[in-house]
């Protein structure tokens, strides 16, 4: 006897699937409702960007806390069984991301990192985007 609805059981497998849960895919959906068009999949770039916007000459990445060790955050724990080893594969990490990001600056692309924690509040998240893009189209300064 099957006693979950159709709808019910769509829902529970994309939760499943973690279909529209991936922080990736929410970050894309937000950046659509701010109306920003862009792009994924550019494997031609450092360290393959996960959202491009060519038009504001910016990549995204999403990363996530632990693995890419988010700066003050408490999901950025370091596990205490083999600390040694975890603490050389992070260091390689952050090493990989930072070469990255200087490699996709060089190339005049401007990087910003959305983690996986700012998803928890996602209008904070938002108008920082928004304060990102913005600024870009604010007119210079004029000269003293
Ligand atoms: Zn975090």
């Amino acid at each position: 006897m099957d006693t979950i609805s159709p709808e019910k059981r769509s829902w529970t497998m994309a939760q499943v699937k973690g279909r529209d849960t991936k922080p990736e895919l929410i970050v894309r959906g937000l950046l659509h409702r701010l109306g920003l068009r862009f792009r994924v999949q550019r494997k031609d770039l450092p360290g393959k960007p996960d959202i491009v916007l060519p038009k504001h000459k910016t990549v995204i990445f999403v990363h996530g806390c632990f693995w890419h060790r988010h700066p003050g955050c408490k999901r950025a724990s370091t596990p205490a069984d083999n600390a040694g080893y975890w603490q050389a594969k992070f260091a390689r990490t952050v090493a990989r991301d930072a070469a990255h990001q200087i490699a996709l600056e060089q190339l005049g692309w401007r990087v910003l990192v959305v983690w996986e924690c700012e998803l928890r509040d996602m209008e904070t998240l938002a108008q920082r985007l928004v304060d990102a893009f913005h600024a870009l189209h604010r007119p210079a300064p004029p000269a003293a």
